[in-house]
């Protein structure tokens, strides 16, 4: 049986990237949710060329054979918000990388409403290959209440711009935004998908310290997605996006030292594994749906072959789907089989 639309991150093809951090530098105010220094673990602080080249040369140090495309990539705050000179100053010397072959191209995330001709017309002389654009909602009252500063037309106009020059688009959106609910998650997921990117990346609103969003939750003005129901939100769109043939390259924030700190995160749907839990529970209701339709000729002990790569996405964090499908459909014993002739999106069960 196959799982229908089921990417596994593994077989998801990624380019090893150099990650230049550049926490809310270029941005023109502060959005709600946002504390780079705390997602990024980096002081807000302006990088110089030379240090940026000392960066990436060590990162180019840690790269295995394999991986043959790589990208510098500028991220963590609004890049083409920065002065002009300095953004030229930045792609000069990661540009440098690409003309000896070390690099193939170049990347950053920037907001909608800062792509423009003008700035597209100074970035032609760059190899630059991929944009991405924190999206976070096409609902213009959740943006409102974001203070995101920009609509979903910006976001709208931003995307045709960058198709036109043929730049490899991603799409950020993220659930859990004041004034969002599902119904308005999956209609951004909609008309995200409309958009054709190429691939997009799906976060969940955490409260950070040191954020408005966090000075509301502390004054009961907004409450967070709890991390289950998130988790299930978050599935709904991936599946949602991979019917649509566009690849989801994360969800959930990545983890890092400064996150993982208690005091960081004040409250929210935050996991360090959070792609993981929503792979498992897409892993889980196939199991169920498959299951289901052999209720009647269930035995004790049943048996459920996956990719070996997949065996922890059917068992879950902690043995957690097994022992759901052992409850809900009275098993005694199930066996999970890792099998190598099966694709990472099939799934058998021997009952
Ligand atoms: S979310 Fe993006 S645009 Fe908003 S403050 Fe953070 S880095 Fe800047």
């Amino acid at each position: 049986m196959t799982l229908s639309g089921i990417q596994s991150p593994a077989r998801n093809y990624r380019p090893f990237i150099i990650p230049v951090f550049l926490p809310n530098i270029g941005c023109p105010h502060k959005c709600v949710f946002c504390n780079q220094t705390a997602i990024t673990g980096e002081k807000r602080k302006i990088p110089s060329p030379k240090e940026i080249s000392l960066l990436i040369n060590r990162f180019l140090g840690y790269k295995g054979e394999k991986r043959k495309r790589v990208q510098i990539a500028f991220y963590g705050g609004n890049f083409l918000g920065l002065k002009q000179d300095y953004i030229k100053s930045l792609l000069h010397e990661a540009a440098k990388f690409v003309f000896e072959g070390r690099v193939e191209s170049i990347r950053f995330s920037t907001r909608p409403d800062s792509i423009d001709d003008e700035r597209l017309d100074f970035l032609k002389e760059f190899p630059v290959a991929t944009i991405e654009l924190g999206v976070q909602s096409m609902d213009d009252d959740v943006l409102a209440m974001s203070r995101r500063g920009h609509t979903s037309f910006d976001t709208e106009k931003a995307v045709c711009l960058l198709k036109k020059r043929d730049y490899e688009i991603g799409l950020q959106m993220m659930v859990g935004l004041p004034g969002d609910d599902e119904t308005g998650a999956l209609e951004t997921g909609r008309r995200i998908a409309d958009m054709k990117p190429d691939f997009v990346r799906i976060y969940p609103a955490v409260v950070l310290e040191n954020s408005l969003l966090g000075d509301w939750y502390k004054k009961g003005k907004y409450i967070p997605l709890p991390l289950e129901q998130c988790v299930t939100l978050v599935k709904k769109l991936y599946l949602l996006f991979r019917k649509n043939r566009i690849s989801v390259i994360r969800m959930g924030l990545q983890s890092s030292e400064s996150l993982d700190m208690e005091s960081t995160i004040l409250a929210g749907p935050y996991h360090p594994a959070f792609g993981a839990l929503v792979y498992s529970e897409i892993f889980l209701d196939k199991a169920v749906s498959i299951l289901e339709s052999k209720k009647k000729d269930l035995h004790d002990m049943i048996s459920i072959k996956v990719n070996q790569r997949n065996i922890s996405c059917i068992r879950g964090q902690n043995n957690r789907n097994v022992k759901i499908l052992k409850q809900k459909f009275h098993i005694k014993s199930i066996e999970i089989i890792p099998d190598m002739t099966l694709t990472e999106d099939m799934l058998e069960i021997t009952a």
